[in-house]
This record gives structure tokens, sequence and C-alpha cells, in this order.
């Protein structure tokens, strides 16, 4: 296996499945399947999940709200996308540990680095929730962060496309899609893969991203095992 501890970042967006707002038991149990394929492997996961289903901090201003109040909802949108994976990911049968940016012990426990890292030893999916627990950051940025942290080998972003595309495939036909890109073009061509303070974090750290389909059934064990398309940025 080339990567043995990845983080794999989930969008809230990817929670609606077919839905406008909130969360389709459907997409949790068809992630919590791909989740325990890979599981299965002998991978150490962790998962970050968005809460843009739910709460977006960008959202706040128009309705009347202050900024850094709406970043703190959308950090705890987060955590309610975690709890909702958390249970998903335990009806299939995985061990898990849900860590929070932000303390709310009732409900899972603080993000610990060196304890996070045990619980991948021991074979634990860790959820990391609420963000980096700070405002004006996104789940993307926590993504990078983290996996700096827990010294993972590659962030594994889901998305709807299989991958970086020349322009957006949904949009433009004649678009193709790279197999892998290096920082510095996927930066000089403005691909918008992550936002640049997620970006940077990984340029900076060696970090490879791999922009995969999290959609299509089997992809994600397929990516982990090199037999898969997607675009690899390093
Ligand atoms: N957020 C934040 N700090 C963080 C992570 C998230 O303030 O470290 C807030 C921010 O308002 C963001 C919201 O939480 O809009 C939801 O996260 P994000 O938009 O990254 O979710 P996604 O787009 O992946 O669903």
């Amino acid at each position: 296996m080339k990567y043995n501890r990845i983080v794999l970042k989930l969008s809230g967006e990817s929670l609606m499945g077919s839905g406008q707002y909130g969360i389709d038991p459907n997409m949790l149990t068809q992630y919590a399947e791909e989740i325990r394929s890979i599981k299965e492997l002998g991978v150490e996961v962790a998962i970050v999940i968005g809460g843009g289903n739910i709460y977006r901090g960008v959202q706040a201003e128009a309705a009347g709200i202050e900024r850094v109040q709406g970043d703190y909802m959308g950090m705890l949108a987060t955590v309610i996308n975690g709890m909702a994976l958390q249970s998903a990911l335990e009806t299939a049968g995985l061990y898990t540990r849900l860590m929070s940016g932000i303390k709310m012990e009732q409900v899972c426990e603080p993000f610990i680095r060196r304890r996070a890292i045990r619980h991948l030893e021991k074979g634990r999916i860790v959820i990391f929730g609420a963000g980096i627990g700070n405002p004006y950051f996104t789940t993307d940025s926590t993504a990078s962060l983290r996996a700096i942290e827990i010294q993972a080998d590659v962030v594994l972003k889901g998305t709807r496309v299989d991958g970086v595309y020349t322009a957006d495939p949904e949009k433009d036909p004649d678009a193709t899609r790279y197999s892998a890109l290096s920082f510095q073009e996927a930066y000089e061509k403005n691909l918008n893969i992550m936002d640049m303070t997620a970006f940077t974090l990984c340029q900076e750290n060696n970090l490879p991203i791999i922009v995969f389909d999290m959609n299509k059934p089997g992809n994600l064990m397929q990516v982990l095992k090199g037999e898969s398309a997607g675009t690899l940025i390093n």
C-alpha cells in the first residue's frame, strides 16, 4: 500500500445527496461502506468533515450575524455531521473517535495530537470535528493542518468529479482531466483545488493531495491502490 495513514476530506454538501439541505442517510451509509473497505486494507483513516450542508460562516453576514459568530456556527455544524458519520461508521462495525477543535466534553474528545495518533495506531477511525476551532478557516485547511500534525501520507479530497480539470467539466465539454500536477502548476493555472491556506500548507510541508470522485462506489479503494483515476498534486 502506497499510503498507510490518510486524511479523507469530505464536504458537508456531499452529505446532502440529492437533497438541498441537511444529511441524507443513504449518503452516510454509502460513505461508511467505502471507508470500511479501505479500513480492511489496513489503512489508518482520519476524516475531516465540512459543514456546508448546514451552515457556512460567509452566509452569516447576509443574515445580519457577525462573521465570527457565523464561523462558530459553521464549526458546530461540522460536529453534527461528524456525529452522524460516526454513527454510520459504527453501524458498519468500525471503531471510531470524534475529536473536536472546540471543547464539548459530553459529545466528543478534544483534539489532542498524540491521542489522535494513538487512536489511529489502535485501528480507530478518527473524525476531526469543529475544524481547527478558529474562525476564518475552512475545513479544507483543517484537513491540511491535521494531516501534517498526525504525519499522514496524503490528503484525499473527495468530490463529485473525478479529479482536477482544465475547465469546469460540468460546464465545458472540452475540459480534460489532469492525472498529476505540481503545486506550482496548480497555483499558476489558478485551479482552485482548495483554498489558498489549505493549499499552501500542503505545498510547504510536501503533503500530496489527491482529488477524486467519492461518489463512485469502490473508487476510494481503487484510488488508494493506485488503480483509479483522480488527480495527484505533489
Ligand atoms: N469553519 C471555521 N473554522 C474552521 C473550519 C470551519 O470557521 O477551522 C466554519 C466556516 O464558517 C465554514 C464552516 O465552518 O464556512 C463550514 O465549513 P466548510 O465551509 O469548510 O465546509 P464544507 O465546504 O467542506 O462543507
